[in-house]
């Protein structure tokens, strides 16, 4: 095991990965920018090095620098965290050049699955099943209207580097769609530098299902149950679960199956997501997230592992700490994301200061995975999510029961969050019902807010 290791990230992520490194005995060493010298994760870590001013392209996306706080301090590993730097597979090679241990997986599957075109091109390849659609690497407007009208409307548009919902576009005539193509690559563009396009079936009642996968170095490779994380805004998860509620056995057996068959067929090392997106009876493959996801603590909370260990013991060359027949799920979890945006003009990021905190009654059944103290100031310059609460139970109705109860013990005051809205979704009774769609949101609009 490693003696020391570096974080590349902030909030609560950073602070999740602190604690499971001072569980294990690994000293940890953090970032930060101007704005963040105060902060929790900065005071969790062992030694802290700052990087910059506060806008992430001068501070925590700055690789060469992090190498070099990571060589100062002697850290022989990064762990990226999820966002920033996690699935940048340049900064996956400066770690490597440097001989610095990358906690992720081998650069190749992180650049391959980094491309929605070349992933999807490998996934059938591979014999995972996909959306109807159309990828190339380079295609020109007139062969991707040609394209749309041969895989017939509705279309999505997607940007073949997105993330995070950004350069999608549904399209549900041949009149709209080239001006959203044409929007879609002005906004893929400026997210991502790269305005290469793909085309999707547009499914208008799916759920968001995804794998936890893991591999270790030795040629083992297993996956960690499932998640369903169709309660979405904007194609942004708001809460998500595990397991999936109500998915056949042949369908979960399935996905696992493909899930495996996904990281089998890049050579996958670490922990890593499969997510699909299932309608009806049927699933399709639409990415694989190459690093922790926010929401892998519910699957730590029905499992009873800890997964940045698990990254840790993979990445120091360790086999996984259990083999598929050992790794059993109990129960039922909910996380929530409390997010720092206001729901009355329409979820706009909120700033300000944190003048008030309440967390709620924690346990070994409620968790509050947070990065915030109060006091501390909410910038404009990074990722609204605040705090997560992961709750568990028995079963999915005693989950949902502590999670809404849970909801009403958190206060924040001083900013607007989403707390409130993310206790009408858990009140909602086609939450309870299991009715879940990734529409279920605009579905419920009015009920919601
Ligand atoms: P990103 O990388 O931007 O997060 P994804 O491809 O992972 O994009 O999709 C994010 C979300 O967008 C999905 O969870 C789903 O809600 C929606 N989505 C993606 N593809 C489709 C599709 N073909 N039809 C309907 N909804 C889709």
């Amino acid at each position: 095991m490693f003696t020391k290791i570096l974080i590349a990230n902030r909030g609560e992520i950073a602070c999740r990965i602190a604690r499971t490194a001072r569980r294990l005995g690994v000293r940890t060493v953090a970032v930060f920018s101007d704005a963040d010298a105060q902060a929790r994760h900065v005071s969790l870590c062992d030694e802290a090095v700052r990087l910059g001013p506060a806008p992430p392209a001068e501070s925590y996306l700055r690789i060469p620098r992090l190498i070099e706080a990571a060589q100062a301090t002697g850290a022989q590993a990064i762990h990226p965290g999820y966002g920033f730097l996690s699935e940048n597979a340049a900064f996956a090679e400066a770690c490597q050049a440097a001989g610095i241990t990358f906690i992720g997986p081998p650069v190749p599957a992180i650049r391959v699955m980094g491309s929605k075109a070349e992933s999807k091109a490998l996934m059938a390849r591979a014999g995972v099943p996909l959306i109807p659609g159309f990828h190339a690497e380079e295609a020109s407007d007139a062969r991707l209207t040609q394209a749309a009208r041969e895989i017939g409307f509705p279309v999505l548009i997607k940007a073949s580097a997105g993330g995070g919902g950004k350069g999608m576009r549904v399209v549900d005539d041949e009149a709209g769609f080239g001006p959203a193509l044409a929007a879609a690559r002005r906004e893929a563009r400026a997210a991502f530098g790269d305005d290469r396009i793909l085309l999707e079936k547009y499914l208008d009642h799916p759920r968001h299902v995804e794998v936890q996968v893991f591999a270790d170095r030795l040629g083992t490779t297993v996956t960690l149950f499932d998640r369903d994380c169709s309660i979405q805004r904007r194609h942004q998860k708001v809460i998500e679960e595990a397991p999936a509620p109500g998915l056949a056995a042949p369908l979960r057996a399935g996905l696992a199956e493909a899930a495996i068959a996904a990281a089998r067929a890049v050579a996958y090392e670490g922990a890593g997501t499969v997510e699909f997106l299932v309608q009806d009876d049927a699933f399709y493959f639409i990415e694989m997230n190459t690093r922790l996801q926010v929401e892998h603590p519910v699957t730590e909370m029905i499992t009873g592992l800890d997964l940045v260990e698990w990254q840790l013991r993979v990445a120091a060359g360790e086999p996984l700490p259990k083999g598929a027949d050992a790794i059993t799920a109990q129960g039922h979890a909910f996380e929530a994301r409390l997010c720092a945006e206001d729901p009355a003009r329409d979820f706009a990021p909120s700033t300000g200061k944190i003048r008030h905190l309440r967390p709620p009654a924690t346990g070994p059944h409620v968790r509050l995975d947070t990065g915030i103290v109060e006091g501390d100031r909410v910038s404009v310059h990074y990722d609204p999510l605040l705090a997560k609460l992961i709750v568990w139970d028995v079963d999915r109705d005693a989950a949902l029961r502590r999670l809404r109860g849970a909801l009403t013990e958190v206060q924040v005051a001083g900013i607007a969050t989403n707390i409130e809205f993310l206790g009408a979704v858990a009140a909602h009774p086609a939450f309870a019902a299991g009715a879940l769609s990734t529409r279920f949101i605009e579905t419920h609009a009015s009920a919601l807010f």
